[in-house]
């Protein structure tokens, strides 16, 4: 890979600081950020205004060409359209969250979202997170990280993002559990490290801490 034209692959668990981390080390980089969540989020979310049984993998699979979905590339804001309407939103309501396990983990959702992936990864250098990006999605990747950190640090996070009460920590531990265990067993490109991936363990690192981290590994490449 061209030295001109990096690519960052941030992948690890919900809760794991990856987002905010991934955007703002591209902001250090001066450069794009992929959230490839987002991405399985806006299928979600259209697959349930539709009115889809999201338990039926093989309607999910029928009609996952159909949607038009685009997504922008700076780490200020991530604005992600479906058919032309912004649902930045709406795809992180709970009962897209819910849903988005049993709609990523159907083959033919995948294959059309990794090609979506990878044309924008093509395009210059880029920051992308996600579960299987260091994976399947760039194995070239120059850098590859896995965030990781234990569900209590990852749910108390978790419930910060989302200015919920200190005694729903264990109901959303108890979520974020349900989610990775789907999305680490599912048989195509599971939650996973990749080999050459550097791992590094968030739960008692500040954010400015797991940043500082990264850009080292980034920079020791
Ligand atoms: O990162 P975020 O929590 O927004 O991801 C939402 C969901 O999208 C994950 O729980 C997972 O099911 C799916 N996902 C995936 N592969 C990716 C990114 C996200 O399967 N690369």
């Amino acid at each position: 890979m061209s030295s001109d034209h990096l690519v960052v692959a941030i992948d690890g668990p919900a809760g794991s600081g990856k987002s905010t981390t991934a955007r703002s080390v591209a902001k250090a980089l001066d450069c794009a950020y992929l959230d490839t969540g987002a991405l399985y989020r806006a299928m979600t979310w259209w697959m349930l205004d539709q009115g889809i049984d999201i338990s039926d993998g093989d309607v999910i699979a029928s009609r996952s060409a159909e949607p038009v979905i685009t997504i922008s590339t700076s780490p200020e804001a991530v604005e992600v359209h479906v058919d032309g309407a912004d649902v930045s939103e709406a795809i992180r309501e709970p009962v897209v969250a819910e849903a988005v396990s049993a709609v990523s983990r159907v083959p033919a959702v995948r294959t059309r979202l990794v090609q979506i992936q990878r044309e924008v990864i093509a395009s210059g250098s880029i920051v992308v997170e996600g579960r299987d990006i260091g994976t399947v999605v760039a194995p070239d990747a120059g850098v590859k990280i896995f965030l990781t950190a234990s569900p209590l640090a990852r749910a108390q996070r978790r419930n910060k993002d989302y200015g919920q009460a200190h005694d729903e920590v264990a109901a959303t531990m108890e979520a974020l559990e349900r989610r990775d265990l789907v999305d680490s067993t599912r048989d195509v490109s599971p939650l996973a490290k990749a080999d050459d991936a550097v791992e590094v363990d968030t739960s008692d690192l500040t954010l400015d801490q797991v940043i500082a981290a990264v850009l080292s590994i980034v920079a020791s490449r």
